[in-house]
């Protein structure tokens, strides 16, 4: 790989930098990796080496053809580039999550760092992935109904759009979008378009998010910061940056000596941060730091709300949820979404200010005989394990998630959850003789299935 001569002029600089294995690694593949859903992926089968900075990450010896794995699918396990799971670690060492918090995932498609964050939150917390560019936001909006967290809800909007929010959140986690540098080995466009005016561009970018979402965040919030890339204008520079505008204070995170990740400052201000080399350490390039905002913060005034009356809506849907303090939401028309109670007032405060593309979890809504059932129960933690089902072989789960008929045992007749491996995969109606599949028809399998498949 011929990497860009400017950058590793600047990379040279860099401390840390140790030039013969970072090019020794830009002639190697990119390293797959997956991280383990701690609920749904406890008993899947995968043969891989741990992440050391994150519990249920795991290396993979090589890298299989995902679709083709319908535990992928039922959600068991997101494939996340390992380096990014450094999210799990700062988080347990930076985040107090004593008290009930708002989380705010501002750049989160397609979902790596939000399912992270999704399962590292207590359910009475509540995340907010956005994402600015519409079609990355339904994108987004599939990986966390396949991670199935009812806590979890999804936005579309621009990052001022946050700017109403005084003091809303707590933490704010920004994985910027960047020059990409880190990505080289997976993502050749990056490497195609690499060039020193797009750095500068992208620093620009970063420092007005920032600005856009500082009030959002209150008094004593925390702001985790992440870039993938190495230039020091999108990683230090804009930490200095930070120190300048704003009363922030930088936070440390302890590192093992032998994880291979350095540790950095910024060059004014001090604040630190930890940088990812490919060949140091077993992953792509990454950088991220932690900053706590210090400045007094105004708080939005949580509205007094009074919850709409949905006992026919909770006495439809009682057999479908894992008993919880539930309310339910008319999303919109005909629509309905259960969320954790407290979060009521949140609803009722964050939809008059943003895009919503689902806020707890979809149940789907009701017909003139029957209440049917959203795709997102199939997948969702909090669905009720007493829910019919049929369990399914991989040849037959991979024959429903194209949408073909799998053979449904015959004079069933009802809604049943499918099941690969005890994992939800998605809904049939079954009629006696035939049944009818339900998956999203946006959510198939869409390539050929080769006869002998092994994952
Ligand atoms: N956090 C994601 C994950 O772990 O899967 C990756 C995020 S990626 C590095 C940066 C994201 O920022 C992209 O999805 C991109 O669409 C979005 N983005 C692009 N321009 C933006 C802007 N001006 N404001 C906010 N987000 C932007």
């Amino acid at each position: 790989m011929i990497l860009p001569a400017p950058l590793l002029t600047q990379l040279r600089t860099i401390q840390g930098f140790d030039e013969a294995s970072f090019l020794a690694a830009h002639e190697q593949d990119a390293v797959t990796s997956v991280r383990l859903h701690p609920v749904k992926g406890t008993n899947i089968d995968i043969k891989g080496t741990p992440i050391p900075w994150c519990e249920d990450g795991r290396y993979l010896p090589s890298r299989p053809v995902f679709t083709l794995d319908p535990a992928y699918h039922g959600g068991a396990y997101y494939v996340q580039e390992a380096s990014s799971m450094f999210l799990s670690h700062v988080w347990k060492n930076v985040v107090d999550d004593t008290n009930n918090l708002r989380v705010l995932d501002l750049c989160a498609a397609p979902g790596g760092k939000s399912t992270l964050l999704a399962s590292l939150l207590k359910p009475e917390s509540l995340l907010i992935s956005n994402e600015v560019i519409r079609s990355r936001a339904s994108i987004l909006e599939e990986n966390m109904v396949r991670w199935g967290y009812s806590n979890t809800w999804v936005t579309c909007n621009d990052p001022r759009d946050f700017t109403k929010l005084d003091g809303y959140f707590d933490v704010i986690v920004i994985d910027a979008p960047c020059s990409g540098s880190g990505l080289f080995r997976k993502d050749i466009k990056a490497l195609q378009n690499w060039t020193q005016d797009n750095v500068a561009l992208c620093r620009g970018r970063q420092e007005r998010i920032l600005a856009d979402v500082w009030t959002s965040l209150k008094e004593g919030g925390i702001i985790i910061y992440a870039t993938c890339s190495f230039s020091q204008e999108e990683d230090e520079q804009v930490l200095d940056w930070v120190a300048d505008e704003f009363d922030a204070r930088t936070i440390s995170v302890p590192v093992s000596d032998n994880w291979g990740i350095v540790e950095t400052a910024s060059p004014r201000k001090g604040m630190k941060g930890y940088r990812f080399f490919p060949g140091k350490i077993n992953g792509e390039g990454f950088f991220i730091a932690a900053f706590q905002k210090q400045d007094a913060a105004n708080t939005l005034k949580s509205p007094r709300v009074k919850a709409p009356d949905m006992t026919k809506v909770a006495q439809q849907t009682a057999p479908l949820l894992a008993p919880k303090d539930w309310q339910y939401i008319e999303w919109s028309k005909d629509m309905f979404s259960a969320i954790c109670a407290p979060h009521l007032s949140d609803w009722q405060l964050l939809q008059k200010a943003l895009y919503f593309r689902k806020a707890g979890l979809n149940i789907g809504s009701p017909a003139a005989k029957e209440w049917l059932p959203d795709h997102a129960i199939a997948l969702s933690i909090d669905a009720n394990s007493a829910i019919p089902a049929i369990h399914v072989n991989k040849d037959q789960a991979l024959q429903f998630l194209k949408r073909e008929d799998f053979g449904t045992p015959e004079n069933e007749k009802g809604w049943r959850m499918v099941k690969f491996n005890n994992l939800g995969l998605g809904w049939v109606k079954c009629l006696g003789n035939r049944s009818n599949n339900y998956l999203p028809k946006h959510w198939r399998i869409r390539m050929e299935i080769p006869d002998e498949e092994v994952l």
